[in-house]
């Protein structure tokens, strides 16, 4: 009965949060090679020389922004392809960045960094103690040393947040001192696309 109770949750959840339908075949084997072949014929058009430029960021720029399948960086910034590196995580999270931030500036040159949060992240409604339980539920003992390292680094007010990850990069001692004053901070709006600058 509780398992069933479960399942009716588990369901009602899925259903208001649209929950992807993982029932059919895999993206990988039904569709990709169809999307790409036909991405291949607008490549021209679409990408082009941008794409086959330098690939230094022709804008000097890396954005930080949240994984959200909702948000597209490029075009909320009027970016193009070949402008900027478009560093992506869970949350849009600055520690979870560093190892692609120190690439973008020491290789390739980028010093001003654009960090992005969101209004209605995941990163805003999930818990690291609830993922950590489902963790351990699924996996064997032996694997539970490793569920116990596992942080979310979530968060409430994605303001607060992104305040926080900009003053990290800033004081951060492997950040480009180049950089220092050409880091910002802003919060998207899912509702309409508006970003609004924090710090
Ligand atoms: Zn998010």
């Amino acid at each position: 009965m509780a398992s069933h109770v479960a399942s009716m949750a588990a369901t009602a959840y899925a259903k208001a949060q649209n929950a992807p339908d993982l029932k059919g075949s895999s993206f990988a084997d039904a569709e990709l090679a169809v999307n790409n072949s036909n991405f291949i014929k607008t490549y021209d058009v679409l990408v082009g020389d941008k794409g086959r430029a330098h690939l230094m960021p022709k804008r000097g720029i890396a954005v930080l922004c949240c994984m959200d399948a909702r948000l597209d960086p490029n075009a909320m910034l009027g970016l193009e392809v070949g402008d900027a590196h478009i560093i992506r995580n869970g949350g849009g999270r600055a520690a979870d960045a560093l190892r692609s931030l120190i690439g973008s500036q020491e290789a390739l040159q980028t010093r001003e960094i654009i960090v992005i949060h969101h209004e209605d992240c995941g990163y805003s409604h999930a818990s690291t103690w609830v993922i950590q339980k489902a963790l351990k539920a699924r996996t064997e003992p032996a694997a539970h040393p490793l569920v116990d390292q596992v942080s979310l680094q979530e968060f409430t007010d994605p303001r607060e947040s992104v305040a926080e990850d900009v003053a990290f990069l800033r004081e951060h001692p492997l950040v480009h001192p180049d950089s220092k004053d050409k880091i910002s901070g802003w919060v998207y709006q899912v509702s309409n696309g508006e970003l609004k600058r924090v710090c």
